[in-house]
């Protein structure tokens, strides 16, 4: 467990996370790359995606299941998302599927109507996204495990109302899937964030499970993974995929 602290600590790199332990300052300095990239742990991939979601959500003020949204539908770029949102926050909203207000107004009524098996139940058994359709529990899990079992495809998913383009995000997975289903939704959600990104990429060495961020257009220079093995080019980064 200490060595893969030490390992983890020469990881990060304090551009990005500027949490080093002060104690390991001299192991990182000596051992750090001189060129500017950062080999990522899955915790560290996982605190940057977080971090990115955080500060999305912080900046535009939406909540951060909105932002993961966002961040997704712009490959994680950032500065991308803050750049549209403020250039034309309506325009962005639409092609993201992000409603400000429900399309259906919620009635009253005891029992609802599932628009998919067209069942007449009480309106506890039913759920909606953003939109505010209404679909019973029984057919949302169906929808759910389909298309998440269908594979990374499920993080773009919609309403199932086929005239809706409602977001759907991780509030309706953690709502209505199951533990198995939400498991593989965010496990697509991290493999995501380092395979849609352009500035990282999945280290290429066979069983090693770290990503490698790199800051394009920094010339060409080695890379070596906390693998230890495998050295690449930065200039064949890009090409290697
Ligand atoms: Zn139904
Ligand atoms: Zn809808
Ligand atoms: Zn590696």
């Amino acid at each position: 467990m200490v060595s893969e602290d030490n390992l983890n600590s020469v990881s990060m790199e304090d551009d990005f996370d500027g949490d080093d332990d002060a104690d390991d300052t001299g192991v990182v300095a000596s051992r750090r790359p001189k060129q500017g990239y950062t080999v990522l742990k899955e915790a560290d991939i996982k605190h940057r995606q977080e971090d990115d979601i955080s500060k999305v959500s912080t900046v535009l003020s939406i909540p951060k299941v909105e932002a993961t949204i966002l961040l997704r539908r712009y490959n994680w770029n950032v500065n991308q998302v803050h750049e549209e949102w403020f250039a034309d926050e309506d325009r962005v909203r639409k092609s993201v599927g992000l409603l400000e207000r429900p399309v259906v107004e919620v009635s009253d009524a005891s029992k609802f109507t599932c628009g998919i098996c067209f069942e007449s139940l009480p309106c506890d058994n039913f759920a909606s996204a953003s939109c505010g359709h209404p679909f019973c529990r029984d057919c949302w899990k169906g929808y759910l495990c389909t298309r998440i079992n269908d594979g990374p495809g499920c993080l773009l998913l919609r309403c199932p109302e086929p005239s809706c383009k409602a977001a759907l995000g991780t509030d309706m997975i953690d709502k209505l899937a199951t533990c198995e289903e939400k498991e593989k939704y965010s496990q697509f959600l991290l493999r995501s964030y380092i395979e849609d990104n352009r500035e990282t990429k999945w280290c290429p060495a066979p069983g090693c499970e770290n990503a490698v961020y790199f800051a394009v257009g920094c010339g060409d220079f080695d890379i070596t993974c906390l693998c230890s093995i495998v050295l690449f080019s930065s200039l064949a980064f890009f090409v290697f995929y």
